[in-house]
This record gives C-alpha cells, sequence and structure tokens, in this order.
C-alpha cells in the first residue's frame, strides 16, 4: 500500500516554530494526517539531538521510531482508527550564505543521514562554519557545495536535498539567489543530488516547465513549523523498508510515487507583491511598474512564478507523462473552517476534525479517495459538497505574495 512521507520538518528548537513540536507531538499529528515517514528535522541542534538519542530506538535500517513507553502515553489520545505505524529519519535544514562570483548566495539545504553517528560526524564538521545551537535550522558561512562534500563524506548513503528551490529569499534557483541551475550552484558534486523539493509556492507542472531539472524527482514536503501544518505536503513511496529504499526511490524513482500537492497560489511566494501595501501583481504587471510598488516605490519582491518564468524552456502545459503524478489538497481543518464559517484554529473546527477521523480515519485519505457517501454520512453539513469541488479543482483562488500566504476558497457564498 502507497505510504506518505514527509521529509521535512522542524523542532521546537527552531526560531519560530511552535512549542509544540516535540517528538510525541509530532507523532500525534503525523498518525492523524496519515503521514508513515517523517523527518525529524532540526538534528544539527545539540539539545534535539539529544532528545532525538532519547526518544527514538533504531526500527528498520536507517530509520527509527518512538520508544514503545512514550508511545504508550500518546495512543490514547490518537482515535483508533489511526492507529498506524509511524517512522522517523534523520533529517536537518541548514542556510548556507556565501558569496559566489560576487554575487551574495543565501541557500536552504535538507540533509538525510542514516544514523546517528553520521549525524554527530557532520555536526562536528559543520560546526566550525555557524554556531549549531542558536537555531534549529543552523546558519552556516559556507560555500553550497562545500556543505554538499561534508554530506557525502559523513556516510555514503547520506543525500543533500536543495530546499523549496524557487522561494526568493533563501533557494538555489530563487531570484535573489540567482543561481540558473543546480549544476551552477553544486558544480560537479551536483551528480550526487537527485530530487529538488519544490516548495509551499509551486507544484511539479510548473517545475516541469524548466528542462534542466529534467533528471531530479520532485518532492514535496510541509516544512512544518507548527504539528498542524505537518502533511501539508507530502510524497508517497510503495512503501517504506528502510533509508536505503527510500534514498533509492528519490535517485531511480523506482518506489517513488509521486506527491500530495498544496495549490500554490497558497504558498507564500507565488506572485510579485509588496505585502506593507498589499498589493500583488503578475511578472508582466512588474515590468510595466519597472519592478516597484505603485503605492511606495519600493522594489517589489518578485514571487515564484515570475522566477520561473525567468527560467522556463517550455511553455505551461500539463505534466509531462514521464513525470510522477501528483493530487492536490486543501488541509480539512481549512475546508471545515469553511464550512463550518469559523477560524481554522478554534474548537469548533478543533471537535469537527476530531470526530471525522474518528469516524473515517487519518486525514489524507480523506481529503484524496474516502467516497463521498461515507463523508456525508459522519453528519456535517456541507463537508462532502466542499471535499467533491478540492479533488476535482473547482476552487476560488487568492494568490500569496511577499511573506502573505494565499487564500483558496471552495464554497459559493450561501
Ligand atoms: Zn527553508
Ligand atoms: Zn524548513
Ligand atoms: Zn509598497
Amino acid at each position: 500500500m502507497p505510504q506518505y512521507a514527509d521529509l521535512h520538518l522542524h523542532s521546537k528548537w527552531s526560531i519560530a516554530t511552535s512549542r509544540d513540536l516535540d517528538l510525541q507531538q509530532i507523532s500525534i499529528a503525523a498518525r492523524k494526517k496519515g503521514i508513515s515517514l517523517v523527518g525529524t528535522g532540526d538534528f544539527t541542534h545539540p539539545a534535539w539531538l539529544q532528545e532525538l538519542k532519547e526518544g527514538l530506538c533504531p526500527a528498520e535500517e536507517g530509520l527509527f521510531q518512538l520508544r514503545p513507553e512514550l508511545d504508550r502515553r500518546i495512543k490514547p489520545v490518537i482515535p483508533s482508527p489511526c492507529h498506524n505505524s509511524i517512522r522517523f529519519v534523520l533529517q536537518a535544514e541548514v542556510s548556507t550564505i556565501y558569496v559566489k562570483n560576487d554575487r551574495t548566495r543565501k541557500i536552504h539545504h535538507l540533509i538525510f543521514v542514516p544514523d546517528f553517528a553520521s549525524a554527530e560526524r557532520l555536526v562536528c564538521r559543520l560546526s566550525s562554519f555557524g554556531t549549531l545551537s542558536s537555531d534549529g535550522r543552523p546558519t552556516l558561512r559556507m560555500d553550497a557545495k562545500l556543505l554538499l562534500q561534508i554530506v557525502l563524506d559523513v556516510h555514503p548513503l547520506a543525500f543533500l536535498v536543495p530546499a523549496h528551490i524557487w522561494t526568493p529569499w533563501f533557494s538555489v534557483l530563487g531570484s535573489k539567489t540567482q543561481f540558473h541551475s543546480i549544476d551552477e550552484c553544486y558544480e560537479e558534486l551536483s551528480s550526487h543530488i537527485f530530487a529538488v523539493e519544490t516548495g509551499l509556492s509551486s507544484d511539479p507542472p510548473m517545475n516541469r516547465r524548466v528542462s534542466s531539472l529534467d533528471r531530479f524527482q520532485l518532492i514535496s514536503n510541509s516544512d512544518a513549523h507548527s504539528p498542524l501544518k505537518i502533511g501539508r505536503k507530502a510524497s508517497k513511496f510503495s512503501d517504506i523498508h528502510s533509508f536505503s529504499f527510500i534514498r533509492n526511490a528519490l535517485s531511480t524513482g523506482e518506489g517513488f510515487e509521486g506527491t500530495l500537492e498544496m495549490y500554490p497560489e497558497e504558498g507564500k511566494y507565488f506572485l510579485d507583491g509588496h505585502r506593507a501595501c498589499g498589493f500583488s501583481c503578475s511578472p508582466e504587471e512588474t515590468h510595466v511598474h519597472q519592478g516597484r510598488c505603485p503605492h511606495c516605490h519600493k522594489l517589489l519582491t518578485k514571487g515564484v512564478v515570475h522566477r520561473l518564468e525567468t527560467l522556463a524552456d517550455r511553455p505551461p502545459s500539463m505534466l509531462p507523462s514521464w513525470s510522477k503524478p501528483c493530487s492536490y489538497a486543501i488541509p480539512l481543518t481549512e475546508v471545515l473552517s469553511e464550512v463550518l464559517h469559523v477560524g481554522p484554529q478554534t474548537n469548533k473546527v478543533h471537535n469537527a476534525y476530531e470526530h471525522a477521523i474518528s469516524c473515517l480515519g487519518p486525514e489524507i485519505p480523506i481529503l484524496v479517495n474516502v467516497p463521498l457517501e461515507e463523508i456525508q454520512s459522519i453528519g456535517i453539513p456541507r463537508l462532502s459538497e466542499a471535499i467533491h469541488r478540492m479533488r476535482h479543482g473547482i476552487i476560488w483562488k487568492q494568490p500569496g505574495f511577499d511573506g502573505q500566504y494565499g487564500k483558496i476558497r471552495l464554497l459559493p457564498s450561501e
């Protein structure tokens, strides 16, 4: 049976993340969502690495599970249809800042290692480039290529995935960093990179317009800063036997079955714009305004669509036949928020969410393939209609820009 993985998370030790992001809360949220494999996030942070060592025990090769005594403690708060097993993989995100060819390059990278010994070797090597204890996603003063070399040195199976490759401020292809290809950044070592992360503001069809990305698998992850966001984007595998299996699936495509997407318009950097003025526009309009906000004349932040247009060498179209499939969903709390006319963080939505997963099982299947009659049978008015519309893309979108999330609406106003 296909399994969903979320391979980019953060812990409570990253700046601007929820204090709830500990191993138990991550496990609860992932199970409710229907995620079988999660990244630990932040293993370069000394305190979190210690918590991981104490809270996890080995499962299959290169994977970990919550210690049985901790697992027993959280079982009572998880509805029984969501009692699936969950695995962890050692994952971190680091930010490199450096100058190359007279340009400042700020790039986020995901790193995966199969055991604690490799994690410790990596921590030891990276600690001379920045303070690892100051942020779960540390800033390192080093070239991205050197980072990749160090990752490759610590274990033959360790691998690096460039994170959210299009976001303007901190990514390999983003409008501020301005590398034109993965190869330009990692040079001759780029042959060791086999997957890239699309990020919240782009989806596989957009990425497939850029032929230099053809050889990479496109993975999708939540980049969750709170438990609620875990699994909002996810990657699908035929199974999750082991670290080697996941790595092989991403490097060959065999066993990697595609992604669960958010609508990219919901991401924070889809269009161009200036948030303080509430102004957003298409790349064409940005040219008309000569790159400046028409209200205050500051420079507009160029979004993912703009940057992608610059590098795209294919016209917009459907996903090429050789690319992995993707399906789109909106988090169930957002769907319930719309259906119940209250905010997504309210008790009313929380209670309806718990009711839905208690009756129907984890969230992702509810969004993707549980029959509508079953959804209707749990008695939440208009929920099945909203999910029907979502599954068929009958939606209204207000795209995000300059750090502001976009909005998606499913139902016509009553
Ligand atoms: Zn990042
Ligand atoms: Zn992140
Ligand atoms: Zn402005």
